[in-house]
């Protein structure tokens, strides 16, 4: 039977990492083989842990290409878990397609838009061949409510590609984006 694959995108401070380990969590609990993934560029907390916000933790290995996930697989895994994205170029399609053809489930989180707003091309073409999207949203830095879908950056280069956390930026509502932008 085919793996199925499942996408988690959303803005900075959305819990995309917490949703990522809980799914983590249920092939850990049902003592199910799994590969957890992160890609060297995210060397925030260590290169070899994702770690959500609020500060649950599992091991990753880091890889620079997709491709690097295949050496790590076996008869027995039953699960690849791939944390930020958005920083992997977009053979992941291919990968995840090849993985979830043999059996096993895929499950991937990252950002979907730039600060700008702009698609990133691998977390746009993994929803494309997802089972299943979870849009997640966070509380808007501004307004306080909870219908951030977009990330603003509060300092740092013009960089779409820049890691970084809450000293760079914010989530923020369509809304409170615009008025920021000075477009509102
Ligand atoms: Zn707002």
């Amino acid at each position: 039977m085919a793996g199925k694959i499942t996408v988690i995108v959303g803005p900075m401070f959305s819990g995309k990492t917490s949703e990522l380990l809980s799914f983590i969590e249920i092939y850990h609990l049902g003592r199910k083989e799994y590969l957890v993934f992160k890609p060297t560029l995210d060397t925030r907390y260590g290169m070899e842990a994702v770690k959500s916000h609020s500060g649950n933790a599992t091991k990753a290995i880091p890889i620079s290409k997709p491709e690097e996930i295949l050496a790590y697989i076996k008869d027995t895994t039953k699960a690849v878990f791939v944390d930020e994205i958005q920083f992997l170029d977009k053979s992941l399609v291919e990968v995840a397609r090849g993985l979830s053809d043999s059996g096993i489930d895929v499950f991937c989180a990252g950002l979907d838009m730039s600060y700008l707003r702009n698609p990133f091309e691998t977390s746009a073409m993994m929803m494309a061949i997802a089972n299943e999207v979870i849009k997640k949203r966070a509380v808007c830095h501004v307004c306080g409510e909870y219908n951030a879908t977009l990330s603003y950056k509060t300092r740092g280069d013009g960089s779409e590609i820049d890691v970084g956390g809450s000293e760079k930026y914010i989530a923020v509502c369509p809304e409170c984006y615009k008025h920021l932008k000075g477009e509102g």
